[in-house]
């Protein structure tokens, strides 16, 4: 059977990852690999990070009144809690929790669409609460074809991580996004209210286990610590990649780019920036990033072509000038003619291949393109 949950948490620091292994914890039957989802970022009443969770659990129906007992005891009493936000204008919703429970998994096509776009309610199995059970079903629909994996540590002390052993992980073989290689900063603890302490990520499970256990030398006191499989770090939010000739580049005062009226790229995204501004019309591009209320939010770019168009230069040094249309050209100063009207020459961008914003303004389920510098 599936087991999903979501929506537990609000600004107030309650946390579904936390509930969730707690979950687990008391579960009366074995259970396979937990999972968190990473669901679409534009989610109407998504949480922070949009996670939801699920997990095969191995047992009968005889689990439900279980699961209806714990339900009412532990989660359902996180409902409606809200947290005012200083620094987020978006507008917050109240904690939600839903549960989710399917004899078998359900149709994968709820976790494409619920991690492409927003999606509703689906029928079937047995379920609990409110809007959670959205995200609670999407997380089990997803098949795990693509994954990483997130060891994570909670805490209710203040975040200590020694920076060390912060060093340590990092250089271990498989691990990713520990440190921001620019800053040298630890993207492993989040800012903020929230009981996790760290959260480290890496290609396979083992070295999940071995990375957090590391961390558990020297850190604050933990509540409990768990490896997660997780959809992070796959792309699999990116339906495909979009190809356009630059028609005019638009910037704003901030330093948001906006590229033929209809991609935007932000002005805290860094090299990614740079690039945009960098770009000139005729200029062939190749971009990804998620498509709202209109507009391309780029996520990924790439120069596939630049080309600047100028007059001739003449051997005297002087710049020709046009002599009308498809008439050629002529020196000014010395009257040389040449029979061309326009010189190509290829710009070269400051970056090649694709560039993406920054590690810590990167969406969590944002496939880390930088293999492609390689090839
Ligand atoms: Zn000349």
């Amino acid at each position: 059977m599936w087991l999903g949950l979501d929506d537990t948490d609000s600004l107030l620091g309650g946390c579904t990852t936390l509930v969730f292994h707690q979950l687990l914890k008391d579960l009366p039957c074995e259970y396979g690999e937990p999972r968190l989802t990473r669901l679409w970022p534009f989610a109407n009443r998504r949480t922070r990070g949009n996670a939801a969770l699920s997990v095969e659990i191995f047992c009968g129906e005889e689990i439900i009144p279980w699961l209806d007992d714990y339900w009412k005891s532990n989660i359902e009493p996180l409902s409606g809690k809200i947290g005012e936000s200083e620094h987020s204008d978006r507008k917050q919703f109240p904690a939600d929790p839903g549960m989710v429970l399917f004899n078998k998994q359900p149709d994968e096509i709820h976790y494409w669409n619920a991690v492409r776009g927003e999606i509703s309610f689906i029928q079937g199995g047995t379920q609990w609460g409110g809007h959670g059970r959205i995200g609670a079903a999407a997380s089990c629909s997803w098949r795990a074809h693509n994954a990483t994996w997130e060891g994570i540590a909670w805490t209710n002390e203040e975040r200590y991580v020694s920076e060390e052993l912060l060093t340590k992980v990092t250089e271990l073989h498989g691990t990713f996004l520990c440190r921001d290689p620019r800053t040298s900063r630890g993207l492993i603890s989040p800012r903020g209210n929230s009981p996790i302490l760290f959260g480290v990520r890496a290609i396979n499970p083992d070295i999940a286990t071995t990375a957090t256990n590391i961390l558990l030398e020297d850190c604050s006191d933990v509540i409990g610590h768990r490896v997660f499989k997780t959809n992070q770090s796959t792309g699999d939010h990116i339906e495909r990649e979009y190809t356009h000739t630059v028609e005019n580049i638009e910037i704003k005062k901030g330093g948001h780019v906006i590229i033929n009226k209809s991609i935007i790229c932000f002005s805290d995204s860094g090299d990614m920036n740079i690039l945009c501004q960098w770009l000139e019309s005729g200029d062939e591009i190749s971009c990804i990033g998620l498509e709202y209320e209109g507009k391309l939010h780029l996520e990924g770019i790439r120069v596939l072509n630049s080309v600047s168009k100028l007059r001739p230069m003449c051997q005297c040094g002087t710049r020709m000038k046009s002599m009308g249309k498809n008439q050629g050209s002529r020196c000014p100063k010395c009257k040389t003619k040449s029979p061309n009207n326009w010189e190509l020459s290829e710009r070269i961008p400051p970056f090649k291949n694709w560039v993406q914003p920054p590690y810590d303004k990167r969406r969590h389920l944002a496939e880390d393109l930088s293999s492609y510098h390689k090839s």
